[in-house]
């Protein structure tokens, strides 16, 4: 592990607080050290009270920022000497206990203080720095750690137990940081934890740290982990039915949607196909920490009995995946192995699934470390449990408040790179769905970057490209709850007498049967979503009141209407629902280019901005209006109306 310490950046953030900016940003920056908001940093600092006398401060990383972009304000000023004083304290619930560390803040705009502050307070040094690295952990997390670590560091570090986080902790580490830590002290091993370094200067600190996980890498290095070869799944072989299954499982056991996404690369094969992967990964998580990581969002009926029942259904139905393992990082499982399919992590957003499955990686390459240098061994199952439910934990998730909308959930969105497409997927988002948008324009890839977005290039009237987008979908995201049917085309007008017979098909092809294949393809994974599955679908006023010159439009956006109507038959009783949307004159779309908008215009006798507006309100539709009411149509306000048709134009007296 390089020393990343530079004195010229360092310099730019000047003052004590400064200078332990700098160095939290470089151990966030390196995730063999902290991972995702994982680890804390402090600073001592003398300061005036209101009063004007001199007093000590804690200034420790708030809960809620990430080391990697800490900023000052991020960090809570404690009263020091108040936080050791609670220490010669019998017992402190963790209410109490809670109660204290935040009233001991002197700035009421600062963020909670780390629920590890008490440590920090207990070591003397100016700086203190707390990591969770994974060489350390790979030790610490064996059987014979304890001696290991003895054997590497010899005196220079003090070795503390694994106590639960909380008051407990800071009462053990009270008494062994005032009977063991001497001048010659480097730093402080928490077993099956982390790594505490310490220093008079922020720059001491972040070398202490630095050196003493080079030292376990140096150990680490005798002890090389065997790389297996690995057996490649059949990439062609449809997974989502199975992956939908698996997210129907997990969500049951959560008690609310969750996104899945699959990880198929080498080293998660490798971990998931170890003949050993059933016992190595029920051995906890590799640090308490990660658990906290892990659960951001409150976790609804999370039982393990609920759970089991929902697996075994899961499993009963592929008993071809004879060693499936799952890890319960969570009551709920977060993480998922499985030797076809890899590692496949769980969060009530993407962004939280993103952050499992960066963890578990982490995970699951200290647990293979520990195997090779004798065993991997982590909390019990049991003191996970009890960790999840301890009180502290409870306090974080009830100020996280009601989740969005859709949290958890997954929309498709087709025709999404402009127009009514994107504002579709816009409204998704801002209602905190995972949302994937096809177009056939490239620029689809790029249109958000985002954890929960994904962007497919795809031609519709394509079978095989539709199949392969929902595919993806599944992988990335775990299923699909809601389906949006945007995109379309409107030919140039013609009369019937003039239609070329090319132009009539191409127009049904995109405008009728892709919207067919796609629901097809997309209904077993519709009838497996959570909350069961939702279809919107735009259609046109020409459906309820066709104009002249469009023939191929308007006959194809009345297929449409009854495709969404006999699916609304048949779908019923898989709890799918679908409603169809009617919006006229919505010029801020792709199908609309001047020359149409003055054509439609002229053919009417109007201005232009007299036909943007021609309707019985005299407003405006724009897409942003169109895309509202779909997403409203897919929520709870539409949850017992099927095969709706809802006009969104303004008022038309034709359709009136
Ligand atoms: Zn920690």
């Amino acid at each position: 592990m390089q020393n990343q310490w530079n004195p010229e950046d360092a310099a730019r953030l000047p003052g004590d607080l400064g200078q332990c900016v700098y160095a939290s940003r470089l151990l966030g920056a390196n995730p063999a050290l902290v991972l995702h908001g994982g680890g804390n940093t402090s600073v001592k600092i003398q300061q005036a009270n209101i009063f004007g006398e001199p007093e000590a401060i804690l200034y420790v990383k708030g809960s809620g920022s990430d080391l990697a972009t800490v900023e000052a304000k991020d960090f809570a000023p404690v009263r020091l000497d108040h936080l050791r004083r609670l220490t010669t304290l019998e017992t402190l619930s963790d209410t109490e206990w809670l109660n204290e560390l935040r009233g001991s803040v002197v700035d009421a705009s600062a963020p909670p203080a780390s629920v590890e502050a008490m440590l920090h307070a207990l070591l003397p040094a100016k700086y203190v720095f707390h990591s969770h690295a994974d060489a350390v952990l790979a030790i610490t997390n064996t059987p014979g750690g304890t001696e290991r670590i003895k054997e590497i560091y010899g005196d220079a570090v003090v070795t503390v137990p694994y106590v639960r986080p909380g008051f407990p902790v800071a009462k053990r580490c009270a008494a062994i940081f005032a009977a063991e830590i001497s001048e010659r002290t480097a730093g402080v091993v928490l077993l099956r934890h982390g790594l505490f370094s310490f220093g008079e200067t922020a720059r001491d600190a972040y070398d202490q740290m630095i050196n003493l996980v080079n030292q376990a890498e140096a150990y680490l290095a005798s002890y090389p982990v065997p790389v297996a070869p690995v057996d490649q799944p059949d990439p062609q072989r449809p997974l989502r039915q199975e992956l939908a299954d698996l997210r129907q499982a997990i969500s049951a056991a959560a008690g609310a949607p969750m996104i899945l996404t699959t990880h198929d690369d080498e080293q998660s094969l490798r971990f998931a196909q170890r003949a050993d992967v059933a016992q190595i990964s029920q051995q906890g998580p590799a640090t308490p920490d990660h658990v906290i990581r892990t659960k951001r969002a409150p976790m609804l009926g999370r039982d393990v009995a609920a759970f089991r029942a929902a697996y075994e259904e899961y499993f009963q139905a592929h008993q071809s995946r004879a060693s499936f393992a799952l890890t319960m990082l969570d009551p709920a499982p977060r993480v998922a192995l499985d030797p076809a399919l890899g590692m496949v992590a769980a969060g009530r957003s993407a962004q939280e699934a993103r952050i499992a499955g960066d963890i578990y990686r982490h995970t699951m390459a200290i647990i293979e470390q520990a195997t090779a240098l004798e065993s991997y061994r982590s909390e019990t199952a049991a003191e996970v449990f009890d960790f999840e439910y301890w009180e502290l934990e409870q306090a974080k998730l009830t100020r996280l408040g009601r989740p969005p909308m859709f949290a958890g959930e997954i929309g498709l969105v087709t025709g999404a790179a402009s127009g009514i497409g994107k504002a579709c997927v816009e409204s998704l988002l801002a209602r905190g769905a995972a949302v994937v948008g096809l177009d056939i324009n490239p620029a689809i890839e790029q249109l958000f970057d985002r954890p929960d977005f994904l962007g497919i290039r795809c031609d519709v009237t394509s079978e095989e490209q539709l199949i392969a987008a929902l595919e993806r979908t599944a992988r990335v995201f775990g299923g699909l709850d809601m389906l949006i049917l945007n995109a379309g085309i409107f030919p140039p007008s013609r009369r019937i007498a003039d239609m070329p017979t090319a132009e009539w098909r191409k127009t049904m092809t995109i405008n009728l049967d892709a919207n067919m294949i796609l629901m097809r393809e997309a209904h077993v994974l519709l009838k497996r979503a959570p909350r069961r599955g939702r279809v919107a679908i735009i259609g046109s006023k020409n459906v309820p009141a066709p104009g002249p010159g469009a023939v191929a439009y308007s006959a194809s956006k009345a297929a449409l209407n009854q495709l969404a109507r006999v699916a609304a038959l048949e779908w019923g009783q898989d709890g799918i629902r679908i409603n169809s949307l009617h919006p006229n004159a919505v010029f801020d779309t792709g199908l609309w280019t001047d020359e149409v908008l003055a054509a439609r215009a002229k053919h009417y006798g109007l201005t232009v901005e007299q036909y943007k507006t021609n309707n019985v309100m005299q407003i405006e539709v724009t897409s942003r209006d169109v895309a509202e009411l779909a997403a409203e149509m897919c929520g709870p306000l539409f949850a017992k109306t099927t095969a709706s048709q809802v006009p969104v134009d303004g008022g038309n007296e034709r359709v009136i």
